[in-house]
């Protein structure tokens, strides 16, 4: 066999050696004017993540998804699990919107606001360079992480870590009781003292050790991006037609050589990418849109006395001198169907009832001839109040006339409480045509809300 055939490039993935050991990476820092806003943003969608849980609109907080007890709060609305068209709306407006997003501005999420580079640029990075003394410029470590040094770093990402877990958290069991689950013993409540512990552990795992593999490995929109990107979509692009052949300034000439191409072949670019990629190879799976490789070329571009923008904010065409089009078949659709889908969830959302009703058939035999003749058919009727307070509901005949009913408890249902109760419908045998009797029922809540539901009673 040749085996020359199975030889690896030096690095197979920018993350991974040639034997298949972790290639660490430490990218180093381009102070300019992109990661200066970006930096700014960071700590205000640091400062909004932290205080969301603690807001409150209506008396409810800004967001609140108990899994636990299956109800979803974000911005004083709540959904249930019987919202199931209002939720389905809610999530492809989400997708619509991130399509649209990606295709306007390419994977400015990602770059810009996703936790993920928030949190490891803006907080655990800062913290590593300090420690590493690298805060300078960044790179690889400059002093051995060894005694307090190595105490106070993994000291400070456990701290962070602990306020990151107990954060996220929130989101899902609210202040108030993640409060008390602080203030107890973890002796008293284990199970949600495991919770913690493991996010905890899952944050550092992830901030500490997994880091760029995230956005590489685990997270699906960088793969997604092919189909959601078009030859339009703005994108971290490096201009070869000026910046090709490349090559390194000669220091001992007067002039730039006019043969050359702008790109002095630095390895800046390179050596700043959190993903450490090289832009100049072209749009890249691996490339979060972060803006470091236009800062740090940027800074060079400076020094040269040369126009700013070698790696800029492009599109795949206007990069390649072709006409760009604003317009063009996704950038309509896309918005089109998100309007529908927005107008159809606020439509839903406005026209809301306090309650939700689902009638059921009882288990056992569809029916029952009673001693006089009449015919009996065993019910259920669900009822979900929405409400924060306790309501009460009457339901009645609409058609026929000849459908009598008979509950066997009063319809009270309690704060959010969903019940089942039972309800006997009657009927004369003659009612029944091949065995069935359809029937309208209305259901009215103490504060006026109406439902009405079809029924099929089954006879003779
Ligand atoms: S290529 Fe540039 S924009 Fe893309 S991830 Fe690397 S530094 Fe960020
Ligand atoms: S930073 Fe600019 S000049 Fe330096 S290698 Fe990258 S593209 Fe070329």
């Amino acid at each position: 066999m040749n085996e020359s055939l199975l030889d690896a490039p030096d690095h197979v993935l920018t993350t991974l050696e040639k034997d298949g050991s972790r290639r660490w990476l430490y990218p180093r820092l381009s102070p300019g004017r992109y990661w200066h806003a970006r930096r700014i943003l960071g700590f205000m969608l640091i400062a909004l993540f932290v205080s969301l849980p603690h807001i409150r609109i209506n008396g409810k907080p800004a967001v609140l998804l108990d899994i636990a007890e299956r109800e979803f709060t974000m911005f004083g609305l709540t959904f249930l699990p019987t919202d199931t068209l209002l939720l389905a709306l809610l999530m492809v407006s989400v997708f619509l919107t991130v399509f649209l997003l990606t295709a306007l501005l390419g994977r400015v999420w990602c770059g810009w606001a996703c936790p993920q580079t928030v949190y490891l640029e803006f907080v655990y990075r800062p913290i590593e360079r300090l420690l590493m003394g690298t805060q300078g410029r960044g790179g690889a470590p400059k002093t051995s992480m060894a005694g307090w040094r190595y105490f106070a770093l993994y000291g400070l990402y456990l701290v962070i870590s602990m306020v990151l877990a107990h954060t996220f958290l929130a989101y899902f069991v609210g202040v108030e009781r993640l409060a008390e689950w602080v203030r107890l013993s973890p002796l008293e409540h284990p199970g949600p003292f495991l919770v913690m512990a493991i996010t905890t552990v899952l944050m550092m795992f992830d901030f500490v050790f997994f880091r760029e593999q995230l956005c590489l490995i685990a997270c699906p929109y960088g793969r997604f991006q092919s189909v959601l990107l078009d030859r339009n979509s703005l994108i971290v692009a490096y201009d070869r037609l000026r910046g090709e052949p490349r090559g390194r300034v000669q220091k001992t000439l007067p002039v730039l050589n006019e043969n050359q191409g702008d790109c002095v072949d630095c390895g800046l670019c390179v050596k700043t990418c959190p993903t450490g990629i090289d832009i100049r190879n072209g749009l890249q799976m691996e490339c979060v849109h972060c803006t470091q490789c236009m800062d740090a070329c940027d800074a060079v571009m400076t020094k040269l006395k040369r126009p700013l923008g070698l790696i800029r904010y492009s599109s795949q065409d206007a990069i390649e001198g072709k006409s760009q089009k604003f317009l063009r078949p996704r950038v309509i659709i896309y918005p089109t169907l998100l309007a529908i889908v927005i107008g159809l969830l606020t439509y839903n959302i406005a026209t809301r009832k306090s309650f939700d009703v689902t009638l059921l058939r009882n288990f056992g035999s569809p029916f029952v001839v009673s001693d006089d003749g009449t015919i009996e058919n065993a019910l259920r009727v669900k009822l979900v109040n929405r409400l924060e307070e306790a309501d009460e509901f009457t339901i009645t005949v609409l058609s026929p006339d000849s459908v009598s009913l008979e509950l066997i408890e009063p319809l009270e249902l309690g704060s959010r409480e969903t019940k089942t109760f039972g309800l006997l419908a009657s009927s004369t045998p003659d009612q029944f045509t091949f065995g069935q009797l359809e029937a309208e029922l209305e259901i009215i809540s103490q504060r006026g809300d109406r439902r009405v539901v079809q029924c099929k009673l089954l006879g003779p």
